[in-house]
Parts: structure tokens; C-alpha cells; sequence
């Protein structure tokens, strides 16, 4: 019985009943079982112009656990980097988007497709050999494919992350500030690297247009974007003022529950298969 409602699987989770070291160790013990158990699946949500078309879309991981139910990235996410389990997850991850980039090329959906990629990824000394491995292998168009990373992974300034980074660029990959604005990172990064777009994080987008401080800020992003030619895409976005702040200011590509919840990737395929372009 204590385990047959929604509600009394979310408590299983909660401060008091189980310490915070406690429950970050249940998620890394079942996350080691999830992939091979097929308890994770990738979500996709597409980001739309003004003129309301598709230009791209990002793909997000998804964990359903067997007692507990959906588990949050926010929750899982942050655990699998710690343990490292982020890198077999990530390049899992990769896989799909390889495998949709050819079901939406079948489609005529000439979109690229975003996958947030872990600095702990990018520690592997044979990240690029792998991701260069994985697109012979599926034969995916690699300029459709968009890498997100966070302002963390520039602040190490390594000299290791930016030889991969052009390496990855030259494969045809391009890159996306996810986050932006929310890192600690200097701006010295965009003289430095082809950084492709940048995604203004959702805590700006949320105040905007009454939230002066919000307002001035995402402005001075997309200004500060359009003389690095960077592509703007906001995060975020759930209402109809929103949008219409972000698209009288010059912002490029809409992403949000307004226009539409990531939903299952399989699912979309199918629809972009049904509605050929
Ligand atoms: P993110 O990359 O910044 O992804 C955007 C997050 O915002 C997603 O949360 C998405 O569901 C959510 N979102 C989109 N539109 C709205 C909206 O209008 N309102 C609100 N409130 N939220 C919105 P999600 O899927 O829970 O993922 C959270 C974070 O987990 C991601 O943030 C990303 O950092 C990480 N993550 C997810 N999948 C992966 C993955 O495959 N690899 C890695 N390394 N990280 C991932
Ligand atoms: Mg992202
Ligand atoms: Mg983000
Ligand atoms: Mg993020």
C-alpha cells in the first residue's frame, strides 16, 4: 500500500525521512543499473522563430525509476557527474541524437539538435576520437549538431578543453553557451573560441518585461550577441509577454513550455515523419 500512490512515492524523497548523503547515494546505486535496465529515455523540446517555425531543438534525459517514478535531471543530472556515470549516460545521449539527426534528415527537417555535453565528458582523453567514431558509425550530419556547455567548463581555462573544442568544431560540431549569465566565467571566452549561440538562462527570462534589473540584462545580452554574431536562444519561456519582449529585441529562437513541454523523442520523430518538410 505505501508504495501505490504518486504521492507517497515523491515522499520516499523527502528531507527527514532519509538524509541528503543518504538519498544521493540510492540515486548513484540504481543510476549504475538505469541504462541497461531501459529506465532512461531522452525527452526533446523545440525552439521556435518568429514566424512560429521549428529551428532546433534540445534533448534532455529523462530517468524513470521503477518505485519512485520520474526522477529530475536536476536531482540525477548532478549525481552522475560526481560518480562519472555521466559519461556512459552522455555518450548514450549522443547516440540518439546521431540516430534522430538521420530520422529527421529521412524527414526533409533540415534542424540541427542540441545535447548538453558534461565537462566531465570532455576530461576523457578521447572525447573527440569517440564523438568522430560515433558519426562514421551512424553517418549523422555533425554540422547539425550543436553541443551545449556551461560557463564552468571555459572558467578551467584548460588548454586541453580548448584543443577539443576546435577539434570538435573542425568535425563540423557547433557550440552553445547553455545557462548564460549564470556562470563566473569572463566574456574573454567569445574573442577566444567559435562559440555558435548562446541560451539566456531562464532566471532572466522569468522577470522580464517588468523585472527592470531582468529586462536590462537580457537586452544587453542579445546587443552584446549581435556584435559577436552569436545565435540567441532563450530559455524558459512561458508567457505570451515574454515572447514578445525577447522577439522586439532581436532574439532568435524561442524555447519553452509556452510553445511547447519536452516530450518523448521517439514521439516527435514520428510526428516530423508524418509531416514531411
Ligand atoms: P538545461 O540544459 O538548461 O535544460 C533546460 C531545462 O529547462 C530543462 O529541464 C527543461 O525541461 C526546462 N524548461 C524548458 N522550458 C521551461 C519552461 O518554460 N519553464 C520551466 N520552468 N522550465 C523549462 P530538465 O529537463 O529538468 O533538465 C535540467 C538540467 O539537467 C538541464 O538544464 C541540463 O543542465 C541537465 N541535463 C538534462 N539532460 C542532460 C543530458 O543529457 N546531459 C547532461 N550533461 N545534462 C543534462
Ligand atoms: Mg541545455
Ligand atoms: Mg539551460
Ligand atoms: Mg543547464
Amino acid at each position: 500500500h505505501a508504495k501505490s500512490t504518486g504521492a507517497n512515492r515523491v515522499a520516499a524523497f523527502e528531507p527527514g525521512m532519509q538524509t541528503e548523503i543518504e538519498k544521493l547515494f540510492l540515486i548513484e546505486e540504481d543510476l549504475k543499473t538505469a541504462l541497461a535496465r531501459g529506465q532512461l529515455s531522452v525527452h526533446v523540446q523545440p525552439q521556435f522563430n518568429k514566424a512560429q517555425a521549428v529551428i532546433g531543438a534540445e534533448l534532455l534525459m529523462r530517468w524513470t525509476h521503477p518505485e519512485r517514478g520520474p526522477v529530475s535531471p536536476v536531482d540525477f543530472i548532478p549525481v552522475a557527474e560526481t560518480s562519472g556515470l555521466i559519461v556512459p549516460l552522455g555518450e548514450w545521449v549522443l547516440e540518439q541524437a546521431a540516430m534522430a539527426l538521420l530520422a529527421l534528415q529521412r524527414a526533409g527537417w533540415d534542424i540541427p539538435l542540441s545535447v548538453n555535453v558534461s565537462p566531465r565528458q570532455f576530461r576523457q582523453l578521447d572525447f573527440v576520437d569517440r564523438v568522430r567514431a560515433l558519426l562514421q558509425r551512424t553517418g549523422a550530419p555533425a554540422d547539425r549538431l550543436i553541443f551545449e556547455i556551461t560557463e564552468g567548463l571555459l572558467v578551467e581555462r584548460s588548454d586541453s578543453v580548448l584543443v577539443q573544442m576546435n577539434e570538435l568544431i573542425e568535425l563540423g560540431i557547433r557550440f552553445s553557451i547553455d545557462d548564460f549569465g549564470t556562470g563566473f566565467s569572463s566574456l574573454g571566452y567569445l574573442k577566444r573560441l567559435p562559440i555558435h549561440e548562446i541560451k539566456i538562462d531562464r532566471s532572466f527570462i522569468n522577470g522580464i518585461p517588468d523585472d527592470e534589473g531582468d529586462a536590462a540584462i537580457v537586452r544587453s545580452v542579445l546587443l552584446m550577441a549581435r556584435q559577436f554574431r552569436l545565435k540567441v536562444i532563450a530559455e524558459g519561456v512561458e508567457d505570451q509577454q515574454q515572447v514578445n519582449f525577447l522577439f522586439a529585441n532581436g532574439c532568435e529562437g524561442l524555447q519553452g513550455f509556452l510553445f511547447s513541454r519536452p516530450q518523448p523523442l521517439d514521439r516527435w520523430l514520428a510526428q516530423a515523419a508524418a509531416n514531411p518538410r
